[in-house]
């Protein structure tokens, strides 16, 4: 028996027929070539520096970090996260009329919590002037560098982290 499927895509709503096994990679198979971009919003600025930048991507180590072991769930959560602009942040709260952490009231400003600079993601990741955050940029450019030096050293091509 065929299977039908409907999806919703970015062109509008799409029909698979034919035979999928599950939901997991037969089903992903089906769709990525034709839906890979699925519902996404492409008129995001997000969307559109990601999109200038596919011309320049070295596939296999653009995506090698997904299937990294060494890399825990987490980290390839932040960082899908964090290529998407959804790294929560006090001005994302503000724009929500949420609060910034749970049992907290709803945010009044988009004024980072340590050091009063506006927050973003941007802010947190890189330009938050506050001496602890100035500290894990400088452990976090230390580390990358080390493992870079590393794989230069081993002659690898591939890093391992
Ligand atoms: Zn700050």
């Amino acid at each position: 028996m065929q299977q039908i499927i409907q999806v919703q895509t970015a062109e509008g709503p799409a029909e698979i027929r034919g035979y999928i096994r599950g939901l997991d990679d037969s089903l992903r198979k089906a769709l990525h070539d034709k839906h890979k971009l699925g519902s996404s919003k492409q008129d995001s600025l997000y969307f559109q520096l990601w999109d200038k930048v596919q011309p320049f991507r070295v596939k296999p180590h653009s995506d090698a970090l997904w299937t990294m072991p060494s890399i825990p769930e987490s980290h390839k959560r932040n960082i899908f996260k964090y290529r998407t602009g959804q790294i929560w942040n006090k001005n994302m709260a503000f724009q929500r009329r949420m609060s910034y952490m749970p049992g907290q009231p709803i945010v009044r400003d988009t004024r980072c919590p340590l050091s009063r600079g506006d927050d973003s993601q941007g802010h947190i990741f890189g330009s938050c002037m506050h001496p602890d955050m100035r500290k894990q940029y400088i452990a976090r450019h230390d580390k990358a560098m080390k493992t870079v030096i590393q794989a230069f050293t081993k002659g690898s091509a591939v890093l391992a982290i």
